[in-house]
């Protein structure tokens, strides 16, 4: 299992040619993720509550109907499952079962009612 701490990370993302880190960082080995190295590419708990407000902010604003029609979200929720940002990921929680999260900085979000939300965006704009 490859290890490399903060610093090695970053040098190595540097000479990537890659222009975001998180998406980057969520490609590289296991390793490189957890165990007190973490390099996460999720969102803290304090910016996925940012982000929520943030959300929430662009549901009041704007004027579209609360909740996107059942294609458009099952749509967008195909895409998340693709997985082609490399930022999906399935999580086991109790009492639910797996659920997909994005684990973009600016998201965090559970992807089952993000892309139910007329007003939200994918943060790659991949929908
Ligand atoms: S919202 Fe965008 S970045 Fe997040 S999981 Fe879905 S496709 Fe990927």
């Amino acid at each position: 299992m490859l290890m490399r701490n903060r610093q090695e990370l970053q040098e190595a993302f540097k000479s990537s040619g890659e222009t975001d880190f998180y998406t980057w960082v969520a490609t590289q080995p296991e390793g490189d993720r957890g165990q007190g190295r973490i390099v996460s590419s999720a969102p803290s708990l304090s910016r996925r509550a940012k982000n929520l407000g943030t959300a929430m902010t662009q549901v009041a604003k704007s004027n579209k109907p609360i909740f996107e029609l059942s294609e458009e979200a099952k749509r967008r929720l195909d895409i998340c499952k693709e997985n082609k940002c490399g930022l999906a990921k399935v999580t086991k929680l109790p009492f639910v079962g797996e659920v997909l999260f994005c684990q973009h900085i600016d998201c965090g979000c559970f992807m089952g009612l993000k892309t139910k939300l007329s007003a939200m965006k994918c943060p790659k704009d991949l929908w």
